[in-house]
């Protein structure tokens, strides 16, 4: 612990974000460029080296937080960076988008604000990549056997980068264009820009990693002859099946799913489109969906110049604090957030509502309404008590002639016939069925991401990623691996 009294002398310092008038204005990240390296050794110092670090219980990929806060605070850049990379392959995308669980598990955060570990962790990223530490790592020899990955999300990219660096030949094959998964197509620039993702991707081309993009397997390819083509097949397919809102004028036009939508405004930062075709421009947007993809339509909304932009959650408002009896230290507290978009909406005052922040809560749909002519004008809703019930004589409608669903993922999108075709057994819920080790009925055929474990967050599928990877050595080289496996497919976030 380089500062013994950090935690004492040092208030929390988060990354400041731009000021929001300038920031809806382009597709950049929100935060202030360079403004993070000058607070967060200090920030890396507020760390208080803990004998057990609930925050390292509480990332699930086992983040050595307590080692790299010391070495940030030290100013020893090259070492944090190796003991951060010894546990993350992505720390630039984790840095960013996490919402980090480690945190709501930090020592410190029993009664003061937590120690930015986010931050830290971002901050050793791209340093680690101004400074070159973070180079391709070639294996030494190749071990002759040969894996396909399906699917290019961070499941698909840290297994096959673990399984390269391990020896084996590696081909992902992915059906988009490009790759990334949902942090390629779903996830907006302004939370993370896409030049992460492709100096990630060329450092993988640099070890030996072969991409296969516009190659849907169980289409372009067939199923089961990969499986006869290659030692391995890892299925990483991602839970892409989005959920339906059954109501009454749901056929109209101007109702898309979240998944249209979002796609079209990141093909547009991509150079592939001038403009959306879905744009929010001018238009009233009501959000159906409380949750981070709602948020993220939110904030293109924002950019895209909405003239007014409404989210609707079907949960109560949570409260600002921690409740201690439901959700204890060190679990992770449904609390009120304010994201980026939010904060936007908040200051912008996007809303027709009185709300502040454009998210209006207990809030449950009822129908919509069109203009006669097939297009949607307004959305009925009522408000809802805590086991859902409509609440008499709260009706109310909002103009919408765009509507949004984030409504959530059920599983892998069963369209492309992957899954028939290789006769994969399926869970009742709809996600591929795996044993302990990953594998899934189907022999040399292993499952994971949120296609296995379903709808989940960037950090679980890289510890997915991971410990796909360290099963499928195993089984490869007939003994046991040497790549870690930091969760097991049956792992769950800490609970109370
Ligand atoms: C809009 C949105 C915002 C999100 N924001 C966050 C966030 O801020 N932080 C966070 O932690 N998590 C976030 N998530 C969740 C996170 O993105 C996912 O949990 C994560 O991407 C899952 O990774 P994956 O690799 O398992 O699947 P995916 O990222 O879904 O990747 C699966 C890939 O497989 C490809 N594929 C599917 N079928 C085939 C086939 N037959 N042949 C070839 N390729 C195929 C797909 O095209 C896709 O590229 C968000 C999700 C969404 C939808
Ligand atoms: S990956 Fe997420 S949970 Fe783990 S240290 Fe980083 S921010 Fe925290």
């Amino acid at each position: 612990m380089a500062d013994p009294k950090g935690f004492l002398t040092t208030p929390r310092e988060e990354w400041p974000r731009r000021p929001v008038a300038e920031r809806v204005r382009d597709w950049n990240e929100v935060y202030v460029p360079g403004a993070l390296l000058p607070i967060v050794g200090a920030q890396a110092g507020r760390c208080m080296d803990c004998g057990v670090p609930f925050c390292h219980e509480a990332c699930p990929l086992g983040n050595l937080i307590p080692e790299w806060n010391d070495l940030v605070s030290r100013e020893d850049w090259r070492a944090a960076a190796e003991r951060l990379h010894a546990t993350n392959n992505f720390p630039e995308f984790t840095g960013r988008l996490c919402p980090a669980p480690c945190e709501a598990g930090c020592v410190l955060a029993i009664n003061q604000p937590a120690v930015t570990i986010k931050n830290v962790e971002c901050a050793i990223a791209d340093r680690a990549w101004e400074e070159g530490f973070a180079p391709p790592v070639p294996p030494d020899r190749l071990s002759g056997r040969t894996v396909a990955v399906v699917g290019s999300g961070p499941t698909g990219l840290a297994a096959a980068q673990q399984l390269t660096r391990a020896g084996h030949t590696v081909a992902v094959y992915e059906r988009d264009d490009r790759i990334g998964g949902l942090m390629r197509y779903g996830i907006p620039e302004f939370k993370m820009e896409k030049r992460h993702l492709e100096r990630r991707v060329e450092q993988m081309r640099a070890e030996g990693t072969r991409f296969r993009t516009s190659t849907t397997v169980g289409r372009d390819v067939d199923a089961a002859e990969l499986r006869t083509r290659y030692d391995a097949v890892v299925i990483a397919t991602g839970a892409t099946a989005w959920r339906e809102l059954p109501v009454p004028g749901r056929e109209l036009c101007g109702v898309h799913q979240a998944m249209e939508y979002l796609p079209l405004a990141n093909r547009v930062c991509e150079g592939d489109l001038d403009s959306s075709p879905l744009s929010a421009a001018g238009r009233r947007v009501v959000i159906v969906g409380g949750g981070d993809t709602g948020a993220d339509c939110l904030g293109t909304a924002v950019r895209e110049g909405a003239a007014s932009v409404t989210q609707l959650d079907i949960y109560r408002r949570p409260g600002t604090e921690r409740d201690e009896d439901a959700e204890p230290w060190p679990t992770y507290p449904r609390l009120y957030r304010l994201s980026a978009a939010h904060e936007e909406a908040r200051d912008l005052r996007t809303a027709p509502v009185a709300e502040a922040d454009a998210r209006l809560f207990a809030a449950s749909t009822l129908r919509f309404t069109g203009d006669g002519e097939g297009r949607v004008r307004a959305l009925c809703l009522v408000e809802v008590d805590s086991a859902r019930r409509p609440v008499q004589g709260t009706e109310r409608t909002l103009p919408a002639d765009l509507v949004l669903l984030a409504l959530g993922f059920s599983g892998p999108d069963p369209g492309d016939g992957l899954v028939a075709r290789l006769g994969l057994a399926m869970e009742p819920r709809g996600t591929i069925a795996r044993g302990p080790d990953f594998a899934t009925n189907v022999p040399g055929v292993f499952a994971a991401g949120d296609a296995a474990r379903g709808q989940s967050l960037i950090v679980w599928a890289i510890a997915e990623g991971r410990a796909v990877a360290a099963a499928v050595d195993r089984f490869l080289i007939d003994a046991p691996s040497r790549l870690p496996a930091p969760i097991g497919p049956y792992d769950r976030p800490m609970t109370a």
